[in-house]
């Protein structure tokens, strides 16, 4: 046996972002004695190169005949070390890959290399630039945020308003704070629908436009940003979820706005949710988080009781707007035609509207015509042929859809099950629906849809925006997206058409979420100088959830909402975990769900439920079972099941999604 190189290589790390966990060894290149931790180079990987970034020094594990060479280093400044922190912290928290973590700090690989053409005149920012004067209330909260980066150690703080109460004026002074000590300013917001008219905001606000980092960017500028980032140049940056990972050099403050939105958990790939990680990223740098909401989670509310989470709370609207009063009106007293679902308390409040030169909103959470199609002569109901879901009807479009897996068929002539003809019946209502009632009801007024499938860019949402502020519209009607922080002052007049969706369901945060969207609806209503009113369609005006938000009591919501909790041993007293096994052979999905469940770790404090088939029974043509796994939270559940599934071997059939803290129950 020959002896291995006797003479010690001094190899170095490197994390490729794709999707393998640990990292490898290499050689430095020739000409570099020293390199950076952080650096990013370029290394071979497999029959190709791959950029990457050295994570430390060698592990010595990859044997000396074996080891490659960077080729070269890049030029660009390393990834901080926080940055590193946090990829390797969010990859053990979520048992995802830490080369996938890695892939969204670098947002895609292109865009890391700079090009030669590449100009970016950053745009430079004016702390006082329009400085408007605060209210004393809101003075006051202003202070608390600008001073808490001064604390040894800076906590996360809710800033908790009633919408309309200028939360976001606040939060502009603590960012105005930190652009005065030179440091970045990251805004995360949850759907990037909503940036243009925020954006218009700080740029009065700031005399420039926050580099922005999302989906809806084109490459070029995507690529440009993540330079300006990275070098510390761009100092105020307003992004989605993914924007927390980028690596900034020199982070001094996150706003999270919006942030009991669900649409800051991401389902897929790294799944996690954008809030926790935002919190946990402002702890690793040891800088301040704002977490803003006028309906705040019950995790962040509980974490302020708990003393975890500092608050500012800001009672009043500003100026003289006042809360809108809030109507429940009871269906069951009103006989409706099958076709209509507007009941007339709300038709009357419509038509005082229009009479008065106001405006109103209709909201309902369903895309489309109807939700459900049937045959009349056999009762047969048309379901996605992927997905155990029906098909939502479209009318304008002739056609079915899938809202799962974008599945679409015309509409058919003839039953598929009975072959009857012209049989088919839309069966409840989606915004399209609403929209036709209005128009035959109420037919001088001026209707639009505003739906996620109508507006899928920040374009899109902001002509719509911009016409119902120029008072175009009369009538809005719309889906959840509506619920965002648009402000719109002649709008006087809110309906929602079923109040109690999403009541309904397994889903332990169903009331949470009801409560929250029927709060921020009501919140649209009343901005400018009238009174706002609103109407809650419901069958069940006696439902605890119900009640509390006519009395605008959150208490008292929070109160019942969390005694519920613990008694169910849900967030946030307990901790939660669900493992979604998913495949094309029903018995494989089965057998493996059940052998997985019995491999468990033994012990009481850890609990697994199931498997059982997950509401969304199937998805995409695959079948899907879920474990959920229950832990107190002195439990590492993250380190418990990272043990736990060593063991376990996946066949190359299947998949398994593992949701540490799931958010949604589909
Ligand atoms: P929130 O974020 O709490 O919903 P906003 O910050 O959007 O509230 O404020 C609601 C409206 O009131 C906005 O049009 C905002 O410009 C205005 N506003 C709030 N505070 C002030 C202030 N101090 N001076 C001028 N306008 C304000
Ligand atoms: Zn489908």
């Amino acid at each position: 046996m020959t002896k291995k190189s006797a003479i010690p290589l001094k190899t170095v790390r490197v994390v490729v972002p794709a999707p393998l966990d640990g990292a490898y060894d290499y050689l430095p290149p020739e000409e570099s004695g020293l390199l950076d931790p952080g650096a990013i180079v370029e290394v071979p990987f497999g029959r190709r190169t791959m950029l990457g970034v050295v994570w430390g020094e060698g592990n010595g594990d990859v044997p000396a005949e074996k080891l490659k060479q960077i080729l070269r280093v890049l030029p660009l400044p390393p990834v901080p070390e926080t940055s590193r922190s946090f990829v390797d912290w969010v990859a053990n928290y979520t048992l995802a890959p830490t080369g996938s973590v890695l892939k969204m700090l670098f947002g895609n690989e292109t865009l890391v290399e700079p090009k030669k053409k590449d100009a970016f005149a950053c745009p430079v920012f004016d702390p006082d630039c329009h400085q408007p004067s605060l209210n004393e209330e809101q003075h006051a909260a202003a202070k608390i945020l600008s001073e808490e980066p001064q604390r040894e150690k800076p906590r996360p703080i809710l800033l908790d308003g009633v919408t309309g109460s200028g939360k976001t004026e606040v939060f502009c002074e603590a960012i105005a704070s930190c652009l005065r000590q030179g440091k970045q300013a990251l805004v995360l917001l949850p759907e990037i629908a909503m940036t243009s008219a925020l954006i218009d905001r700080f740029a009065a606000r700031f005399g420039a436009r926050p580099v922005e980092w999302h989906s809806g960017l084109g490459n070029r500028q995507r690529r440009l940003h993540w330079q300006a980032i990275a070098r510390g140049e761009a100092k105020f940056i307003l992004g989605a979820r993914s924007a927390l990972f980028l690596p900034y050099p020199d982070l001094g403050l996150i706003v999270v706005d919006e942030e009991h939105e669900a649409a800051y958990k991401q389902e897929e790939g790294v799944i996690y949710h954008g809030r926790d990680m935002a919190v946990v990223r402002a702890h690793l740098g040891n800088i301040p988080i704002v977490l803003s909401s006028a309906t705040p989670s019950l995790e962040t509310l509980s974490n302020v009781r708990q003393g975890k989470y500092g608050a500012v709370v800001l009672h009043q609207r500003f100026g003289t707007a006042e809360m809108p009063a809030i109507d429940l009106v009871d269906m069951r007293k009103y006989k409706l035609a099958a076709h209509e679902f507007i009941a007339p308390p709300l038709l009357e409040g419509l038509r005082q509207t229009l009479a008065t030169g106001q405006q109103a909103m209709l909201f309902l959470n369903r895309r489309g015509y109807a939700p459900l199609t049937l045959c009349r002569a056999c009762g047969h109901r048309l379901q996605c042929p992927r997905c155990t879901a029906w098909l939502t009807q479209h009318k304008q479009s002739g056609r079915l859809h899938c809202h799962h897996c974008d599945y679409t068929m015309r509409l058919p002539e003839k039953c598929p099950s009975c072959g009857a003809a012209d049989r088919f019946a839309a069966c409840g209502p989606g915004v399209e629906r609403i929209a036709e009632e209005v128009k035959t009801r109420l037919p001088e007024a001026r209707l639009s849809v505003m739906a996620s499938d109508t507006l899928d860019t920040p374009e899109s949402a902001q002509a719509l925006v911009d016409s119902m502020a120029k008072k175009e519209i009369d009538i809005l009607i719309g889906t959840q997206i509506m619920a965002k922080g648009y402000h719109f002052p002649s709008l006087t007049l809110v309906g929602v058409i079923d109040a109690d969706l999403g009541l309904s369901g397994g889903d332990p945060r169903a009331s949470e979420r009801t409560f929250q969207l029927l709060q921020q609806m009501a919140g649209r209503s009343g901005r400018g100088e009238e009174a706002g009113r609103v109407f809650l369609q419901t069958v069940s005006p006696d439902h605890a959830v119900m009640k509390a938000i006519v009395k605008g009591d959150r208490d008292a919501f929070m109160n019942l909402e969390l005694a519920e909790r613990e008694a169910f041993r849900l967030p946030p007293f307990w901790r939660l975990a669900s493992l979604t096994v998913s495949g094309m052979n029903v018995n494989e999905v089965t057998t493996f769900a059940q052998n997985l469940a019995r491999s468990a770790p033994a012990g009481d404090t850890f609990r697994v439920l199931g498997p059982a088939p997950a509401p969304f029974a199937r998805l995409r043509n695959r079948f899907r079972y879920r474990l959920m796994i229950q832990a107190p939270r002195t439990v590492n559940l993250s380190a418990t099941l990272r043990l736990w599934l060593k063991a376990i071997k996946i066949p190359r059939t299947l998949r398994l999604a593992i949701d540490i803290d799931p958010f949604s129950f589909l």
